[in-house]
């Protein structure tokens, strides 16, 4: 057993995220169970850029307004205490709303190389206020 008691905060890479981000890790990736878990906090109008997970990922949004997003156009708004699940391979996003923070737990399983997180390009302004827009309730 390992009682950790505390983890520093770090803040997400700029290559990776747009806006202010601070990630808390919970759990990293190490054989055998290779779950990956994280406190993720996103500021007003910060979110991921596109990415996809080799075996999709699970968010438990803990506090705030959160906007979850495909490339087919569905986009969950989610608020504390909702989980939005997306698939192996679906290339999306997350990130807090334009007026409210958004923090998550994000949860996977990584493979015998890492995470199996593939970043891509970041949301542009036009497709993060189309999510605003458009996210269900
Ligand atoms: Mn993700």
């Amino acid at each position: 057993m390992e009682h950790i008691t505390s983890t520093p905060t770090a803040k997400a890479p700029a290559e990776r995220f747009t806006g202010d981000v601070y990630l808390n890790p919970i759990q990293t990736h190490s054989d055998p169970a290779r779950l990956v878990a994280s406190l993720v906090r996103f500021t007003p109008g910060a979110r991921t850029n596109w990415h996809s997970h080799v075996k999709g990922q699970t968010l438990y949004i803990t506090d705030g307004i959160g906007l979850v997003a495909a490339r087919d156009g569905s986009v969950a708004l989610a608020t504390a205490g909702q989980t939005v699940t997306c698939p192996a391979g679906e290339e999306h996003w997350h990130g807090a709303t334009d007026t409210t923070l958004m923090a998550h737990i994000a949860m996977l399983v990584g493979d015998e190389n890492g995470d199996g997180t593939t970043w891509l390009e970041p949301v542009t302004d036009e497709q993060y206020a189309a999510a605003l827009k458009s996210g269900d309730r």
